[in-house]
């Protein structure tokens, strides 16, 4: 017994120290999310989660721990995160809000309500309200600040006349919760179902559990105000003839028995709630937004196709249109849209206007994040991590572009961990994809270009250097820290302290930063100040750096290797995207061949031979292959002409006592020059 005893004591122990990390885990996500705010950065960053995702399962893996079960915790883990960060990026007025539900505690307006509002706020209140109206006007009234009411039910449909009222209150739709609904027959304990004559619920749950109702002879059902108060009601009066339908938790809080669970027999019930507040809010135009209105519309032929023309040819899905006939005698038919899209976006509003023209009367009910498509992302990662291959033979080049039909490479057949099993899609069909740095977007059709000095030197030097770049038009600034140097006796670049003064720069100027790492040591810490990591030719073929790199959520610069052929430069890639991180963009920066007139022969019809195999967006250095500054405006230019989607050039402004690479560097005025010519 005294072992049972201290072992769950130490059970105990550890479940707080779960919480304690826990808590640490969602205030790192909280800060993140503050940053992803100031750095204008998207809260669904599907790549980072891929490579969260596959760690965590391959570790659970060799800790002899379920994938299935751990990937069901690491989902809620990662939701609650997405949760917390919206909170950041469409925040709610009120610090310590009242929230009006319908029905009472336990009712499933109360759970939404509950998980709405608890990663929000730490301190928020709740009310009961007995109708849909009462919980709206104490919001209209500001008697509450929110009001939670359901919209739609997969089974039952929408609820109309919460929209119906909604539309006519001077409320705004903010945000939209879903829950899943498990409904319970519920009864007094010891009662049976053979007991039953009547079975109490709110009316749309009624119909939502039609079918199994219909199995029950000689029952009724009475409608009520809503769940959680039938069971309430049935707990008071104690009859074993009575039944309620509601979730689980009314049933607790009722001292309540299940007769029965599931009983609308379909497996996933979903219902999706609205939250409603006095004022319409703004949401960031990082978070996917759905944006809801009403409008009334003559019963004419062409007039709906005309409204559904209005947002078809803007590219605007409509998600969801309802129409309810008016019954005012004035011959209108009012309809309930909601858009794919945030209302401040230039296209929907455009949108919206020229739908007003043909409109009698028009209502924007709100813009508020769309939660299914903030949750299924991970969701559906998850679902595919834990989803083995049937065929471990199987394994999907993550750089092949979509278009080709997916090359099995031998080597790359043999599965030589689970991981290989993983299946995660390369890019979609036909894309070409996008490695965004700072405000560049490399892959996006521009053509950008990278510049700076080779290597950093000191603050002067890095400043006119900066300077250069940004007059030039340059959008990345490069400078080496860590340098890759054919002699040990050359200077090898000033480490640390040479970051520090980049990422100054790189703040002074503006221009995201770009820098070699070349120990799997430095991976990390570079990450944290650079914006981008740069993997040196010589290092191309680093297994364990390219892994490590794959692990950061920094876009990658890979350069191809002095003697590396195509097909090991792509492998090269797939390395890093192996570990979940998708941001690698190619850089050709010549390769050794008999020649030596040139310091590398820049194999420029590499360019197109890469836009044939990958959907990765490809770079060129000219500076290193042609290793004089002569020869770079001109290999520059030829990039651009065979469609590379960015150059990076080296400058200095003193090129004669550079310490490193002098004689390719271009002055500011070259790089001036170049550019406006590329441009
Ligand atoms: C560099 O870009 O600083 C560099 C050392 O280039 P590479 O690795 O291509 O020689
Ligand atoms: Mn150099």
């Amino acid at each position: 017994m005294k072992k049972i005893n201290d072992a769950r004591k130490d059970l105990d122990q550890l479940d707080n120290d779960l919480l304690d990390i826990l808590s640490r885990r969602i205030e790192i996500v909280r800060h993140i999310g503050e940053m992803k705010s100031k750095q204008g950065l998207p809260v669904l960053d599907v790549q980072r989660e891929r490579a969260l995702i596959t760690r965590i399962l391959e570790k659970a893996d060799q800790r002899n721990l379920s994938q299935h079960f751990v990937a069901q915790i690491f989902r809620q883990m990662i939701r609650y995160g997405r949760n917390a960060q919206e909170s950041i990026l469409a925040p709610l007025a009120n610090e310590s809000p009242v929230v009006h539900f319908q029905g009472a505690r336990g009712a499933f307006s109360w759970l939404a309500a509950r998980k709405y509002f608890s990663v929000r706020h730490t301190d928020f209140r709740m009310a009961g309200a007995h109708t849909y109206q009462e919980a709206i006007d104490a919001v209209s009234q500001g008697k509450s600040d929110y009001a939670v009411l359901p919209l739609e039910n997969t089974l039952a449909g929408s609820f109309h006349e919460v929209i119906e009222l909604v539309a006519k209150s001077p409320c705004s739709i903010v945000g939209e919760e879903i829950i899943p609904v498990d409904l319970c027959l519920v009864a007094v304990p010891g009662a049976q179902i053979s007991d039953l004559q009547v079975i109490f619920s709110h009316p749309v749950i009624l119909q939502q559990c039609a079918r199994f109702l219909g199995t029950l002879d000689g029952v009724q059902t009475q409608p009520h105000e809503d769940s959680a108060a039938a069971a309430a009601k049935v707990h008071e009066e104690g009859l074993k003839s009575q039944a309620a339908i509601a979730s689980r938790h009314a049933a607790e809080l009722s001292d309540l028995a299940i007769l029965k669970e599931d009983i609308t027999g379909v497996g996933t019930d979903i219902t999706r709630f609205a939250v409603i507040a006095n004022q319409p809010i703004s949401v960031d135009a990082l978070l996917p937004a759905k944006t809801s209105i009403t409008l009334s519309l003559p019963n004419e032929a062409g007039v709906l196709a005309s409204i559904v023309n209005a947002f078809g040819q803007r590219n605007i899905n409509m998600g969801k249109l309802e129409s309810r006939p008016t019954n005012d005698g004035s011959g209108l038919t009012r309809f309930y849209i909601e858009l794919d899209g945030n209302a401040e976006n230039d296209g929907l509003k455009e949108a919206v206007e020229s739908v007003r023209k043909i409109a009698r009367s028009l209502r924007v009910l709100g813009c508020y994040v769309d939660r299914e498509k903030l949750e299924s992302e991970t969701d559906e990662l998850l679902a595919r991590a834990v989803d083995v291959d049937p065929d471990p033979g199987a394994v999907e080049l993550q750089s092949l572009p979509g278009k080709a039909p997916a090359k099995k490479d031998s080597a790359a057949k043999k599965p030589v961990s689970r991981k290989s099993n993983f299946k995660f899609d390369s890019q979609p069909s036909g894309e070409r994809s996008i490695v965004q740095v700072g405000n560049a977007a490399f892959g996006d059709g521009n053509f950008h270009v990278i510049a700076g000095p080779c290597a950093v030197e000191n603050p002067t030097q890095l400043d006119l250097a900066a300077r250069d770049a940004k007059n030039a038009g340059s959008v990345v600034l490069r400078g080496g820290v860590f340098k890759p140097r054919t002699s040990p006796y050359s200077f090898q670049g000033l480490g640390w302290e040479g970051l520090r003064l980049l990422r100054e720069a790189g703040d002074k100027y503006n221009l995201p930063i770009v820098t070699e790492v070349m120990a799997t040591e430095q991976v990390a810490r570079v990450a944290e100040m650079a914006d981008m990591l740069q993997i040196g030719a010589r290092n191309m073929q680093n297994f364990d750096l390219l892994r490590e790199v794959g692990r950061t959520d920094r876009p990658v610069l890979l350069k191809r290797g002095l003697m590396a052929s195509i097909d090991e430069f792509l492998m090269a890639a797939e390395y890093i995207m192996a570990q979940g991180n998708f941001q690698v963009v190619l850089c050709e920066r010549g390769i050794r061949t008999f020649e030596t007139a040139t310091r590398s022969t820049l194999d420029l019809s590499a360019v197109p031979v890469l836009q044939e195999r990958t959907h990765l967006p490809i770079c060129v250095d000219p500076s290193h292959a042609a290793g004089r500054k002569a020869l770079v405006a001109p290999l520059a230019r030829g990039a651009r002409a065979v469609g590379a989607d960015s150059i990076m050039v080296e400058i200095h402004p003193d090129p004669a006592n550079a310490l490193c690479d002098g004689p390719q560097a271009l002055s500011g005025d070259d790089l001036k020059a170049l550019i406006e010519e590329l441009e």
